[in-house]
């Protein structure tokens, strides 16, 4: 490993082992002077640094060097880098430096969140947390499609670890699970700065553990996230694609969890119906608390056009909101994109709109939207019995035989794509018991769709007969 490389694993270990605050005054600068198989040299700033880390961080320090190095005997030391140096003197500290200084000599690090400077502490917390400070709880608008899973929010932000854990919220695509479990790691740090908490995507978590992997430093992975207080993994599905790597993501995971830090999960479905999720994982969600998010009823979906449009300090006239909220039901990031498509449409128009022409203008845009609300399962049931010539009752019924098995499978995977409906509910309309044969299904003919020409033609056929 060359030195830079080094040098920047030690520090981000670091960075998650030490306050932001410690690691700006002690850590940030320091570099390394020379290695060789006994002694890793690093340079800090001063005498005082100098200090300090010998007398607090070295056993960290050496940890850290023998792990990334591969090496039990290596040992830290500490020299002053002539080079960079800046004073020796700690009465020549820059005023921020003196005052961190003074906190640490006090062995003092409780934030007080009263006085600005802390709020930049705040801050450089959200930026290491990868949280974007724009979701929070107080644009959040809570309808009874979100209730549960916002209550259970609030409970988490007065008792990060202990409410519920872990929390596993999930729901179709733009209706609010990133926001809802962003707005829980940014009020959990402006309540608690010292606070680790991360957020991250399941791919990039998981592409971290690989790179990890790659580059023999599972340790310091481990002990980075080990070290979290709360571990907010967005998109958690997407691990269903990497069968291999759930057992180091379980020890992950396991290390937090029985640590007491607060998990916190999104998914675009629930436990139960994440294919190859092994079965400890699985338990383990169902272990915590699992929510849902539906879809906002009208109500909910005006409260939330209003919401957006007070916080862009806009206006629009109510008649104009409801009937936004009546055409676009089917998320809310596409209520978000038509709301825009309207403020723009009525600022052109100098604010001189109708209801017609808002129906027009969104009618065009959603049209596919509008179409689906009308097809109902059996519709789709129906069509494909006509079409592969074997009858609803068969397709309900137990017989295995291969056409039969065939044709039921695609009424699963039409049902799942066209109507999005829940396995147990496409269960119910198939007359199965059991929703694990649903997901095989789905699966199959999902497969077959990309390989074998007749199934996707015959996909498309039954679309274009239902009007799809
Ligand atoms: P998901 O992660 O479920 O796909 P997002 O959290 O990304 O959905 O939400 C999509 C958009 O809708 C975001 O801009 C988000 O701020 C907004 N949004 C979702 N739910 C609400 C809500 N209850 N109140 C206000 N805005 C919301
Ligand atoms: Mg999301």
């Amino acid at each position: 490993m060359k030195d830079k490389k080094i040098l920047t694993t030690i520090l981000e270990a670091l960075q998650v082992k030490v306050s932001s605050q410690v690691f700006r005054t002690y850590f940030k600068d320091i570099t390394i002077i020379s290695i060789d198989s006994k002694t890793l040299t690093i340079g800090c700033k001063n005498s005082f640094i100098k200090t300090i880390l010998e007398n607090k961080y070295l056993p960290t320090l050496n940890e850290m060097a023998q792990k990334i190095l591969n090496n039990n005997l290596i040992k830290v030391q500490i020299v002053v880098n002539v080079k960079n140096s800046e004073s020796h003197l700690y009465n020549d500290f820059p005023k921020d430096d003196k005052k961190e200084a003074n906190l640490f000599l006090n062995n003092n690090f409780k934030i007080d969140t009263t006085n600005e400077e802390n709020k930049s502490e705040v801050d450089t917390k959200i930026n290491f947390s990868r949280l974007n400070p724009k979701y929070t709880f107080s644009n959040f608008v809570v309808g009874s499609n979100n209730q549960l899973a916002h209550a259970a929010a609030l409970a988490i932000v007065e008792n990060p670890g202990k409410a519920y854990n872990p929390f596993f919220v999930y729901g179709d695509v733009g209706l609010g699970k990133t926001h809802l479990i962003q707005a829980i790691g940014n009020a959990i740090i402006q309540k608690n700065p010292e606070y680790k908490v991360l957020y991250c995507s399941t791919e990039s978590f998981l592409n971290e553990m690989i790179q990890s992997i790659i580059q023999k430093n599972i340790a310091i992975f481990r002990e980075k996230y080990r070290d979290l207080d709360v571990l907010i993994l967005d998109d958690i599905h997407f691990i269903s694609k990497k069968e291999g790597l759930q057992e180091e993501f379980f020890n992950t995971f396991n290390t937090l969890y029985q640590a007491g830090r607060q998990i916190i999960v999104a998914s675009d479905r629930p436990p139960s119906e994440i294919s190859h999720l092994e079965n400890r994982i699985r338990s383990r969600f169902e272990g915590g608390l699992v929510a849902d998010i539906q879809k906002p009823d009208l109500e909910t979906r005006v409260a939330i056009l209003q919401n957006k449009l007070n916080e862009r300090n806009e206006d629009l006239p109510s008649n104009i909101i409801y009937k936004i909220a009546e055409l676009v039901d089917s998320n809310i990031r596409e209520l978000e994109g038509a709301l825009l498509k309207v403020s723009i449409f009525a600022k052109v128009h100098n604010w001189n709109i109708s209801v017609n022409d808002i129906i027009q203008l969104l009618d065009r845009g959603s049209s596919v939207i509008s179409k689906r609300k009308k097809i109902n399962p059996l519709e789709i049931i129906n069509a494909v019995s006509e079409e592969l010539q074997i009858s609803v009752k068969d397709i309900k019924s137990p017989k295995r035989h291969q056409e039969i098995v065939y044709a039921r499978q695609i009424c699963m995977f039409l049902l799942k794509e066209i109507l999005n409906l829940q396995l147990i509910k496409i269960a119910k309309h198939l007359g199965r018991k059991d929703h694990t044969t649903i997901i095989h299904g789905i699966s199959k003919i999902e497969n077959l769709r990309n390989t074998d020409k007749d199934t996707a033609k015959l996909i498309q056929q039954i679309k274009s007969k239902i009007n799809y």
